[in-house]
């Protein structure tokens, strides 16, 4: 059977799997990024992880290659390049030093880039020419697919949407030291700063009074949402209006068909689209308006950065 190899390098965590040439996910599994300091155990984690993947499936199997999806990389350079949410920063080679452990065909990108080509190969994108996938993780990223092609831009780091000031410079700092930058605002650590946020604004009786942000987590402020936590509330219709003033600022770039939202914060669901829709509507300009569809993936939650990075390499298959 042929499979491609899929990792997905995340702030928080790495996911790797084997996937199918229609996009499945076989099997994965996950460890945190963080535990690892040293860049040369994470890469020798990664290693011992594929061949765990590849003992489990108990058959044989022809892997076709290895595909990587991680934050502030690119394909022309094959670095990650000072990430915002990862330990190692500097320019750090990760496509020669996996190289150096997996004898496989390999490719690297921006993981957004490659949720956008996964998008197109194996989710909700397929015959969609313009589109744009916005990941909320740890980080805020973007895949952008104009006329039917990747924009990777002239060094391959085109699509850092996640570091574009929303507030003339005055706002909280983003990881590559960008102030007011938009992914402060809108991803699960956004989220979590919003609500600490909205309680030194508003007097409002809240579950999360006093709370340290480490206790934060995503799903309780969602659960805080359905019980009508008004703090909860607040945080957010504010993260959805920065949001879709956000989207609504880049249809001007390239018009696209539809926007894709995948990561941990579109799990908050209604509480977050709801308002996200009436804001971006808002804020659209005319020419725009009733044309442009805010999506979901159409990749299966958990594994669609798998399947992303995995599209790097079926990709070049077709
Ligand atoms: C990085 C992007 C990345 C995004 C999602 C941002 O902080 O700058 O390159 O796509 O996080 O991981």
């Amino acid at each position: 059977m042929n499979l491609a190899v899929g990792i997905d390098i995340g702030g928080t965590k790495t996911k790797i799997g084997l996937v199918d040439a229609s996009g499945n996910c076989l099997d994965y599994l996950f460890f945190r990024t963080r535990d690892y300091d040293d860049l040369d155990a994470f890469l020798d984690k990664i290693k011992g992880s594929i061949d765990e993947l590849i003992i489990k499936q108990k058959k044989p199997l022809h892997l076709v290659g290895c595909g990587v999806g991680a934050p502030n990389a690119s394909s022309r350079t094959g670095t990650i390049e000072n990430a915002a949410n990862l330990k190692w920063k500097g320019s750090v080679p990760i496509l020669e030093k996996l190289k150096q452990r997996i004898d496989l065909p390999m490719r690297i990108m921006n993981d957004a880039s490659a949720a956008a080509l996964g998008e197109m190969l194996f989710g909700n994108a397929q015959g969609m020419t313009d589109f744009i996938s916005i990941t909320l993780g740890t980080g805020l990223g973007s895949g952008i697919v104009a006329n039917g092609q990747l924009i990777e831009g002239f060094d391959g780091f085109a699509g850092e949407l996640g570091h574009i000031d929303m507030t003339l410079g005055d706002g909280r700092m983003t990881g590559l030291n960008v102030k007011g930058g938009l992914e402060a605002y809108v991803s699960a650590t956004g989220l979590k700063r919003t609500i600490l946020y909205m309680m030194s604004k508003y007097l409002d009786e809240s579950r999360f009074r006093g709370i340290a942000y480490n206790d934060l987590h995503g799903e309780d402020i969602t659960k805080a949402a359905e019980e009508g936590d008004p703090i909860a509330l607040k945080a957010f219709d504010y993260t959805a209006k920065i949001l879709g003033l956000a989207l609504a600022n880049f249809t001007a770039f390239t018009q696209p068909q539809a926007f894709f939202l995948t990561g941990g914060l579109v799990n908050s669901g209604k509480w977050i689209l709801e308002p996200l829709e009436r804001y971006f509507e808002d804020c659209l300009l005319d020419v725009y308006k009733g044309k442009v569809q805010i999506l979901m993936s159409g990749l299966p939650d958990k594994t669609t950065a798998i399947c992303g990075a995995a599209a790097l390499i079926w990709e070049k298959q077709r």
